[in-house]
């Protein structure tokens, strides 16, 4: 028996099939970051070209901080850093080392007002990460905030946005609010290790308590790992039980 309504429904999905082929055919979906026609259905966050040059950090590399090692072969094993100093969170992730095509993308993303690539590379990370994160298991998804100075020029927090897309794709709460910047610290480009750990101390805390919750800290781009490191422990002091980060970008650490 045809359940009542679905006749309807069947007449209005059908119309809908037809706009979207006629919206494909005069506005054909291309990928975010190289322009090209995708053809594939459901329409994929970037064509494979770019998929496939956004590649996962290879081993050997750390298995706490993700800092690519140089040489070819091997097993991970900590680097230098994390084995005098272990990071203050369980693990860091990313999509892929921060060069060529990716750090163009996130250079767009973050200065250049390219907002839409939020649900571009958003999603890629979250395709990635899926397996990690469902066995971390966070409670909620917080960004690394900008100082209200910073956010004032800038207009949007590129780590905000895209923790918005991860939490939409792995169905997780995202508090924007929870960590605040209290400091605006001046910017972290060109400074030592110690010097970005010396300008971050103090500069964040917790706006709630977070009673034993597991949390995912999103940014875009890890370096030495000092705002990662600042965040981390902020979030611990304030209350949550264990710490992982997700970033779209590694970067080889400053030498
Ligand atoms: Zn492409
Ligand atoms: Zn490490």
């Amino acid at each position: 028996m045809t359940a009542p309504g679905a006749g309807w429904r069947g007449w209005m999905a059908a119309l809908q099939g037809e706009l979207r082929g006629f919206l494909d055919w005069w506005l054909p979906p291309a990928c975010p970051l190289c322009g090209q026609v995708l053809s594939e259905r459901p329409v994929p966050p970037a064509c494979p070209a770019c998929r496939t040059a956004i590649s996962p950090i290879p081993s050997p590399r750390c298995p706490l901080c993700e800092e690519p090692f140089l040489t070819e072969g091997g097993s991970d094993h900590l680097c230098e850093v994390c084995l005098r100093q272990p990071p203050p969170f369980t693990w860091c992730r990313s999509l892929g080392c921060y060069e060529d095509l990716l750090r163009l993308a996130v250079q767009r993303f973050k200065y250049q007002e390219a907002v839409g690539l939020d649900r571009c590379l958003g999603t890629l990370l979250a395709e990635r990460l899926r397996a990690a994160v469902t066995e971390f298991a966070p409670a909620v998804l917080v960004p690394v905030p900008l100082h209200r100075e910073r956010l004032r020029q800038r207009t949007y927090n590129q780590s905000l946005l895209l923790a918005r897309t991860l939490g939409r794709r792995w169905h997780r709460p995202v508090a924007a609010r929870l960590l605040e910047r209290t400091r605006a610290t001046p910017s972290q480009q060109g400074l030592s290790a110690e010097e970005r750990r010396r300008n971050l101390r103090g500069a964040f805390v917790v706006r709630q308590p977070l009673d034993g919750a597991r949390v995912l800290l999103i940014d875009d781009v890890l370096t030495t790992g000092a705002t990662a490191r600042e965040c981390a422990a902020t979030l611990l002091q304030g209350g949550a039980e264990a710490v992982a980060v997700a970033v779209l970008g590694r970067a080889r650490r400053l030498r």
